[in-house]
């Protein structure tokens, strides 16, 4: 294409005969951003470096209100662009004069600033909204949850589209100041750190401020809006821990929380060990109300669980998961959707990692243990190209592991665990892609790798493994694999 363009301006010149240098009329930005699998997800044209998301929240009749203002900086000469988005536009502002907007598809709102926008320019949006979340359907359902005592916005991949406009993909980070105001007594829960106490705005309301020091992706910013009970601490690294219960919990479902939540800082203190420094300013961990969420989520700095982790007492496999997602996933984010295993197959890793310093079971022992048991339907998914409804299948999590633990075993435990440092280091608070892990790890190994991650990664077929199926041990499940399973079975619900 780029090559196609430059002849055809070429030929405009030579028609032209001068060699004035030809203006291209500035044009409207894509609605997406090239992923594979969710086309429309995200949008070109600009890149944006900050979200200040400023909003008011009525927990009885779920209305939202409130103003976004994005800073950008446009990447092409545009006439327009656009911003993924379902809740009801009163106005949008562009380099402070009013711009008009429309709405396409379902959740694609696009603006035209009253004065084109030339490539390297600064972009301020300010876009003032209002709406009821749970009352809007897009991609065929509604992200955002209701629950009995307020609300959560969470969602993987998509949520952002529920409560602030965005440039909704993780290959565009940025920086994040959340605020809400709600009732007196209602507790908000964000990402980050909190900037300053809440704050008694207008009589009987509160607005609640929160602050994301470093690139945090659209789907990783979240809210959680309720009763909570707040446990806060100081972790080994010095840095705040903030913790938060649903009251809404009962007695035997909050103290296994509390017995798993409340390791966190334990964790993280454990996992900076195997995989560098951990990137974030704060740490923590939120369960939500009973039967709201079904799953867990490692939004940045402090993960959100479902209290049905915690059903058959406390669950630390769940902990880690979604905390070694703060390197794998958080610190280092795909670049595309159907990269997922980048995320999900090293958190599992780190599940078995775990299990192994607990003495509940060796890496090699639940490898051995998945490669005899898992149905032949499993072996038919290739984790690096699971297709899009796949994206959270047994594969992206359980094959993804056994990738990186085939490839522990070639390349041996002190280039396995420098490879992933180095990875988190070299792509720290940015993206990466499958083919530049391959390109590091022979690097790092100086091994040829390619039929290792091609049997395991690209081949929706049951590798082999050295020495034969023989060669593993018989054994029975490792003891921790029902907690592994069980985690598993609700991360995969979302
Ligand atoms: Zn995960």
């Amino acid at each position: 294409m780029r090559k196609l363009l430059v002849a055809l301006l070429a030929t405009a010149l030579t028609l032209a005969g001068t060699s004035v240098p030809a203006q291209a009329a500035p044009a409207p930005g894509g609605a997406g951003l090239g992923d594979e699998y969710f086309p429309d997800y995200g949008n070109s044209g600009y890149d944006v470096s900050h979200y200040d998301i400023r909003l008011r929240y009525y927990p009885e009749s779920d209305r939202l209100t409130g103003t976004t203002t994005i800073l950008a900086t446009a990447t092409q000469d545009l006439s327009s662009f656009n911003l993924d988005f379902v809740l009801d536009v009163a106005s949008i502002r562009v380099n402070n004069r009013p711009a008009t907007f429309a709405t396409q598809g379902d959740h694609e709102l696009v603006v035209t600033p009253a004065r084109a926008v030339l490539a390297g320019q600064s972009l301020t949006v300010v876009v003032q909204y209002s709406g009821v979340p749970s009352n809007k359907v897009a991609a065929g359902f509604t992200a955002w949850t209701r629950t009995p005592d307020g609300a959560l916005a969470v969602g993987e991949p998509e949520i952002a589209w529920w409560w602030f406009p965005s440039n909704d993909h993780p290959s565009d980070k940025a920086t994040f100041d959340v605020s809400v105001m709600v009732p007196d007594g209602v507790e908000v829960i964000s990402n980050g750190v909190m900037p300053r106490d809440p704050v008694q705005e207008i009589l009987g309301w509160k607005r609640w401020s929160w602050r994301s020091l470093h690139q945090q992706t659209t789907y990783l910013t979240y809210l959680a809006i309720g009763q909570y009970d707040v446990k806060t601490d100081i972790a080994p690294n010095g840095q705040p821990v903030y913790n938060a219960y649903s009251q809404l919990l009962t007695p035997d479902f909050r103290s296994a929380a509390e017995a798993s939540v409340e390791r966190t800082a334990e964790i993280v203190d454990w996992e900076s060990g195997l995989f560098g420094p951990y990137a974030f300013e704060a740490q923590g961990g939120v369960v939500t109300p009973p039967d709201t969420l079904g799953y867990a989520l490692e939004t940045q700095t402090r993960p959100i669980y479902s209290s049905a982790f915690f059903r058959r007492g406390s669950n630390t496999s769940v902990i880690v998961h979604e905390n070694a997602h703060q390197w794998f996933g958080d610190t280092v984010s795909v670049d595309q959707w159907k990269e997922i295993w980048l995320n999900e197959g090293f958190a599992s890793y780190v599940e078995w990692l775990w299990s192994e310093e607990q003495g509940e079971g060796t890496a090699q022992e639940i490898f051995d243990y998945l490669y005899q048991t898992e149905p032949a339907g499993f072996w038919t998914v290739a984790p690096a190209e699971p297709g899009p409804p796949e994206i959270f299948g047994n594969a992206v999590y359980d094959r993804g592991a056994m990738t990186l633990h085939q490839l522990r075993l070639t390349i041996g435990d002190e280039d396995f665990f420098t490879l992933l440092r180095t990875w988190v280091a070299e792509h720290k608070y940015g993206n990466g892609d499958t083919a530049q892990f391959i390109a590091l790890a022979e690097k790092v190994s100086g091994q040829q790798l390619d039929e290792l991650f091609q049997a395991w990664l690209y081949t929706p077929a049951k590798p082999a493994v050295d020495g034969g199926v023989t060669s593993l041990a018989r054994t029975a499940a490792p003891k921790s694999w029902a907690k592994i399973q069980q985690t598993h079975a609700l991360l995969q619900e979302r």
